[in-house]
């Protein structure tokens, strides 16, 4: 089982095992507590889980134009 979590250091989306206790980011290299992550999604292969990852990848930078737009005005 996979799970996909935010690196409360950077933000970005990152895949773990749920084999592990911790995983090290992969964009900034500190350890992530697995158990104290918040878990976006779960996925039970790695082609599923990153395929999540893309979706949750588009679907931010979707939405945050939108949010600069409404507090620009
Ligand atoms: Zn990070």
């Amino acid at each position: 089982m996979y799970i996909i979590i935010n690196c409360h250091s950077c933000g970005k989306i990152i895949m773990a095992s749920t084999a592990n206790r911790t995983k090290t980011c992969t964009h900034c290299g500190v350890k992530v507590d697995l158990h104290s992550a918040r878990v976006l999604a779960r996925s039970d292969t790695t082609t599923e889980a990153v395929a999540i990852i893309q979706e949750l990848k588009q679907r931010k930078s979707k939405d945050s134009p939108v949010t600069f737009k409404k507090f620009r005005v």
